[in-house]
């Protein structure tokens, strides 16, 4: 067992209090991958204290030199690539190959915001009268927060990491429970990288108390915050009282829709993986497929195979598909969406139910599950379930289906399989959601592309990722300055 501790003014520190918690391995619950202090949000306010401190001499550092650090950190995280994701397993479940690609993709990161280092300026602008130089130069915030979720346990913490620092800004993070090691073991590489201390400081600990701290505590100047929609709603409410900056991305309910038209193997083959990869838990998963009547049979008939043959275990053990649920709590909420569906009517067409033969009865394991004869007021048909549970529903043509995709109040990712140029394009234009994908997965992004939901699933002001995140993180003054006389 890994112990971790709180990352406070350049010192490993524990709670105040001494109290702390442990993480067990999802795939089997016998073996206790991680121990973290259990801090409060007296804990929470020394590291804001601490960055508070940290802020004047680590803004005055130029963009270049700490895109430099950023550079040092990609490197060390690109060695040290397999341990990672091994930990990132044994803590969050999903398979080895899903966690070298995310510690590969977070590795990626810290590479583009060192070279973006090397952009980050204002704008000269054309001034009404000679003589007179007008631009903008741009400045780091202060103290922020970060707040993140699980699922993406190195990658979310290394999108936000990397722009709030190169911008000049330092850091207060407060990672989620189930999955909080990565994020210590990116402060490790970038304290080797040479990050002076204070500009970073993790707290660990229960989002009610230490994870509030963030939102309430005035000398923090923005918080940007990845997680559940309920969760984001409470902070943005907190920010918007003191008037601080807000980022807020959460959940979706991410629709593919197959069109008539469609090549089935493909449409199948890209909803297996956008539904059943990572366990269903990534906020752009495919939940809803929207499926023309004429071709729903076959479709289904398809899907069902293709689910049915997925091997599901360990994601440490070669060949596995797809590993286990995060929690108890989370599984016990995925099967208990798929039972009220059957309930409300549904059709239960693979799937449905826990695994527990032999090893599987250590983990938190069920069945790539995929309901069919889903409608529209279902709980299943507009309520995130973050499992791998398929609600199929079937339209009579295009225009229902872009209906139905926008029919519910969040719009994060959504793909639409056909052949149909104009068709894809008329979805392109009318879709409410901030990832469109054509004949492509519904999960999947580039790193140096804008990312953010739309509706309910974002404060939609600021995207993350691409050369764009940093404008969360820093603000722009306007200068004036005459030489005429
Ligand atoms: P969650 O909302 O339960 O927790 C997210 C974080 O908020 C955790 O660190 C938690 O400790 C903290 N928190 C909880 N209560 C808090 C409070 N009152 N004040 C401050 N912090 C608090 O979400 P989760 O279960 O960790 O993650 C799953 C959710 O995240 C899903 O809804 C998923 O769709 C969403 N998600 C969204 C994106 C995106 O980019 N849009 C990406 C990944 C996950």
């Amino acid at each position: 067992m890994q112990k971790y501790l709180n990352l406070i003014d350049g010192e490993w520190l524990p709670a105040k209090s001494g109290a702390v918690f442990q993480n067990i391995n999802p795939a089997d619950r016998r073996e206790v991958v991680s121990e973290f202090p259990q801090s409060d949000a007296e804990d929470t306010a020394r590291a804001i204290e601490a960055a508070q401190r940290a802020f004047p001499s680590w803004s005055a550092t130029t963009s270049v030199a700490r895109g430099r650090i950023l550079g040092k950190v990609s490197q060390i995280l690109e060695s040290r690539k397999s341990e990672l994701a091994e930990l990132l397993t044994r803590e969050e479940g999903k398979t080895l190959a899903e966690s070298t690609g995310e510690v590969q993709r977070s590795a990626d990161i810290f590479r583009f915001f060192s070279g973006i280092s090397y952009t980050l300026g204002g704008q000269t602008i054309p001034h009404d009268l000679p003589n007179n130089l007008l631009y903008t130069s741009r400045h780091p915030l202060g103290v922020v927060g970060l707040i993140t979720p699980w699922n993406f346990p190195i990658a979310i913490p290394a999108w936000k990491l990397a722009p709030a620092l190169v911008a000049g800004n330092c850091v207060v993070i407060k990672p989620a429970s189930a999955a909080p090691a990565l994020t210590h073991e990116i402060a490790k590489a970038l304290i080797e990288a040479g990050l002076p201390k204070g500009a970073l400081n993790i707290i660990t600990g229960p989002g009610s108390t230490a994870g509030a701290e963030l939102a309430t505590n005035r000398a923090v100047a923005a918080l940007s915050f990845t997680g559940s929609q309920k969760v984001g709603a409470t902070i943005y409410t907190q920010l918007a009282g003191r008037m601080a900056r807000a980022q807020m991305e959460m959940g979706g309910k991410n629709p593919t829709i197959v069109l008539g038209d469609a090549d089935l193997d493909l449409a199948v083959n890209l909803v297996v993986r956008a539904g059943f990869g990572l366990t269903g838990q990534a906020c752009t998963a495919t939940s809803r497929v929207i499926v023309e009547k004429s071709v729903l049979e076959p479709f289904l008939e398809k899907l069902a195979a293709k689910a049915t043959a997925l091997k599901v275990g360990n994601g440490l053990t070669q060949g596995i598909d797809m590993g286990p649920a995060v929690s108890q709590q989370q599984l016990d909420g995925n099967l208990k969406y798929v039972a009220d569906a059957i309930q409300e009517g549904a059709t239960l067409v693979t799937g449905g139910s826990a695994l527990t033969e032999g090893d599987l009865a250590h983990g938190y394991f069920m069945q790539p599950t995929v309901l069919s004869n889903v409608t529209p007021e279902m709980r299943i048909a507009s309520e995130e379930v973050f499992g791998p549970v398929l609600a199929v529903l079937s339209v009579d043509g295009f225009d229902e289906a872009i209906r139905l995709a926008n029919s519910v109040n969040v719009g994060l990712s959504a793909s639409i399989v056909t052949k149909d140029l104009k068709k894809a394009m008329l979805y392109a234009d009318r879709i409410e959601a901030g990832v469109v994908k054509v004949n492509q997965i519904s999960t999947g992004l580039a790193l140096q592309a804008p990312f953010g939901g739309v509706k309910g699933s974002s404060t939609d002001s600021f995207k993350e990722q691409g050369p764009g995140a940093v404008e969360f993180y820093s603000r722009l003054k306007t200068v004036y300055l005459d030489y005429s006389s």
